[in-house]
């Protein structure tokens, strides 16, 4: 799932990268979002619990879905909406999920999945037109 969803922050190529930009302060009200969804522990049990994951199984999940909202949220990664959508703009992705919120009534670790997918379907609705 990681390697599929590309889970981990895009820069340029590295020798591109000014070194002092690699580390920037960050409001705390931004890196307490980013680690909010960063909680995550990947036990597996929102996709257990998800009636969607039972019908496709190539359907992503919420834990996910929770990862594309944690990149997305994060100023380092210069991925735009344009690239999440090739990642999770279809059936597989965040238009497949049912919103039936099995995941997270499951979540152990009390993460927001549904109001992150709510907001990443709005924001992938957009990015397909
Ligand atoms: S149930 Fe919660 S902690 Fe477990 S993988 Fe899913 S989102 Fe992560
Ligand atoms: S809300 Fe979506 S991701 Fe969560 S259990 Fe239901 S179908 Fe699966």
């Amino acid at each position: 799932m990681s390697e599929r969803l590309e889970t981990w922050v895009h820069r340029q190529k590295l020798e591109q990268v000014d070194i002092d930009s690699l580390e920037q302060p960050m409001e705390p009200e931004l890196s307490d979002k980013i680690y909010e969804l960063e909680r995550c522990i990947e036990c597996g049990c929102c996709v257990a619990a998800c009636g969607t994951a039972r019908m496709h199984d190539d359907f992503v999940g919420a834990v996910g879905l929770n990862q594309i909202a944690r990149f997305r949220l994060d100023p380092r990664d210069e991925r735009t909406d344009a690239h999440y959508y090739d990642l999770v703009g279809d059936e597989s992705g965040v238009f497949g999920c049912m919103t039936l919120l099995g995941c997270e009534d499951t979540c152990p670790k009390n993460l927001p999945l549904a109001a992150q997918i709510a907001f990443l379907r709005r924001r992938m609705a957009v990015a397909g037109f």
